[in-house]
This record gives structure tokens, sequence and C-alpha cells, in this order.
């Protein structure tokens, strides 16, 4: 039995998250994996109920679960999840882009994975006035970069794809920061001298990434430059709406959607549950890898390719050209589960 820990969140983040407990409980039922899912609160809502976006209580229930799942969360989300990124040091931030058939998608043959340091950078909060001035400070450690290089580099090695990793950065501007970044990343490049190793200033990637996607294998970069690039690398292969994310330490982990609580179609039933579902397959690969527990990772396939085969006949949501809603198209994913 896994004890899940559930942010319900903001906007569409309460109907994703009734359709990933439709599909946990599912699983739980028909394929016997055992989950216990405590629903808790965090964000706008939770801010305006108890003063707090991130509630004690909230903190601790994390703490005494196996992993959590996070749905998106509003105005609040630097107060939730870059403050839990933090405190429970989960360090990578993995999101992948990979063509699904059937898609709206600039191009179809796409399998990439953004793996961007979750830590420090201009994340840190630390900002503040100085005269008539705004001043935020960038922090890059040498540790911290050489931790995600590191993971970049173990991810490639373990992908079935080209074995490649490309350091973004923009070290010709801030030499210094963005300079220990990249000679971390090429230190580390030299434990590793059967895998590719290029580096590409992050103007030049954004612009590839339209360009040549399909060049791209493991990306390695900042925590601002990564969150930007995660989206435009999403919107490649068909959108947020199939954008999963994985957010990992060395003893705990936190699996969310790429996106942020969309307000504009919260409440319409019409969000693409398969951000979160298929954050649910991320969160499945790491339990299954983390307990030695090969029926997770064997469910965790089944319900990719139960969406996958799902897109591919035709039911879809309205963001990638379908006309099911979120209940709808979540009643199938149950049906279909098996
Ligand atoms: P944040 O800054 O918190 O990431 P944002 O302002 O970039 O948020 P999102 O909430 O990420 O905005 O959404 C961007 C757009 O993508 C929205 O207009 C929304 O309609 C669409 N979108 C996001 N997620 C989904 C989803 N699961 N299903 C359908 N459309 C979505």
């Amino acid at each position: 039995m896994y004890k899940i820990s559930l942010i319900t969140g903001d906007g569409i983040g309460p109907e994703l998250s009734e359709s990933a407990i439709s599909v946990l409980n599912t699983i739980h039922d028909k394929l016997d994996l055992k989950f216990d899912i405590t629903k808790l609160s965090a964000g706008d809502k939770a801010l305006s109920e108890t003063g707090k976006a991130l509630p004690d209580e909230t903190v601790e229930n994390i703490k005494q679960s196996d992993v959590c799942l996070k749905a998106p969360v509003g105005e609040s989300a630097a107060d939730v999840i870059v403050v839990l990124r933090r405190m429970l040091d989960l360090y990578a931030n993995i999101r992948p882009a990979k063509s699904y058939p059937h898609m709206p998608a600039l191009r179809d043959d796409i399998d990439l994975v953004i793996v961007r340091e979750n830590t420090e950078d201009l994340y840190t909060g630390k900002e503040f006035s100085l005269g008539d001035s705004a001043v935020a400070l960038r922090i890059i450690s040498e540790k911290a970069s050489k931790r995600i290089a590191k993971y970049a580099f173990e991810t490639a090695k373990q992908r079935d794809s080209m074995r490649k990793v490309t350091c973004v950065h923009k070290s010709n501007v801030m030499r210094v920061t963005d300079g220990l970044f990249a000679k971390s990343c090429i230190d580390v490049s030299k434990d590793y001298p059967d895998i590719t190793f290029e580096e590409m200033y992050v103007d030049a990637c954004a612009m590839n990434l339209i360009r040549q996607p399909e060049q791209f294998d493991v990306v390695v970069t900042t925590n601002l430059f990564g969150d930007i690039l995660s989206d435009e690398s999403s919107q490649v292969v068909g959108g947020l709406g199939m954008a999963p994310a994985a957010n990992i330490g060395d003893k705990f982990a936190l699996f969310e959607p790429v996106h942020g609580a969309a307000f504009d179609i919260a409440g319409q039933n019409m969000a693409n549950p398969s951000s979160f579902l298929l954050s649910i397959k991320m969160m499945l690969d790491w339990l299954g890898n983390k307990h030695n527990d090969s029926k997770c990772i064997d469910v965790g396939q089944k319900l990719e390719s139960t969406i996958f085969d799902l897109v591919k006949s035709g039911v879809k949501t309205k963001d990638i050209g379908g006309d099911k809603t979120t209940s709808e198209f979540t009643k199938q994913i149950v049906e279909n589960i098996s």
C-alpha cells in the first residue's frame, strides 16, 4: 500500500484531482495495486481560508506519505511549490516532451526530456529594492550544478535514445553564474565518455526546439531557463494538456503537471487531465524503482498506453483537437484500463 498525499490545488486543479482519484481507484480495484490517498489543501484557496498558502498540516501529511501528487495552484504557486522543492530538496525537475499520435503538434518525432535544476537560480526569492532599483540575486552553486548534471547524464544513460546531454546556459553574458554552471556540467561529462555532450546558449536552444527538436535527447539547464524551455517543448509536442513533470530528490518525490491553474478554463469540465495522469505514470515509475516493485512500473506503462491508444483513436479533449470533456475522457480511461 502506497500512501499518496494529493494537493488538489486551484483553478483546474480540483477537476484534475477528481480525474486522478478515479484513475488511481480503478488501478487499486482492477489491477490490485493499493493506494491510500489523502487530499490536502495548498494554494490560493488555502491562503484565503487559513492565512497560509502552504498550511503546516499539509506539510506534515506530505512528510508522512510515500509520495506527493500536486495539482496546479494559482497565484500563490511560489509559496507552495517553490517552497516544497527547497524544503524537501527535490533538486531535479524532470519535464519530458514526447510526441503522441494524432495531436495538433508541430512535430511527431520528438522524445526529449528537460532536466531543470530546481533549488536555486532566481527562484531563491532573494529580491529587494535598492534606491530606485529592484535587485534579484541569482544563486548558482557548484554543488547543485554538478548534482543536476550527474542526474542528467544518468537519465541519458538509462534512456533508450541517442544518449546525448545538451547543457543550456548563457555564459557569454552571465559569465560568473552560468560560467560556473557550464564548467560544472563539463567536469561531470568527463565521467560519462559514452554519452555525447554539447553546450548551447539558451536563445539558440529556444530556436532549435522549434527548428530541429529531434536533435535533443536530455537537456540540462538552470531553474528559470528550464521553466521557460519546458513550456516551449510541451507546445512543440501538442500543448500543456499533455505535459507531466516530476520533482525528484534523493529520498522523496512530487509529481505535477507542467502547466499552471489555467483559470480561463476552470470549472468548465474542459481541462485535459492527461498532464496529471501522465504525472501519475512518472510517479509509478519512481515508486517502482525505489521499492523494487516491477508491478508499479508495469501499471505505469499500462496507464500511458491507455492514454496513448485513446488519443490515437480520436478520443481527445478540446485543447488537442477533440470534443471530450474532462469527465468523459476520464471515464474512457477508467473503462479501458485493464
Ligand atoms: P503558470 O504561470 O502558473 O504556469 P500560466 O499563466 O502560464 O500559468 P497555465 O495555467 O499554465 O498558464 O495555462 C496556459 C494556457 O494553457 C491556458 O490558457 C490554458 O487554457 C491552457 N491549459 C493549461 N493546462 C491545460 C489543460 N490541462 N488542459 C487544457 N488546457 C490547458
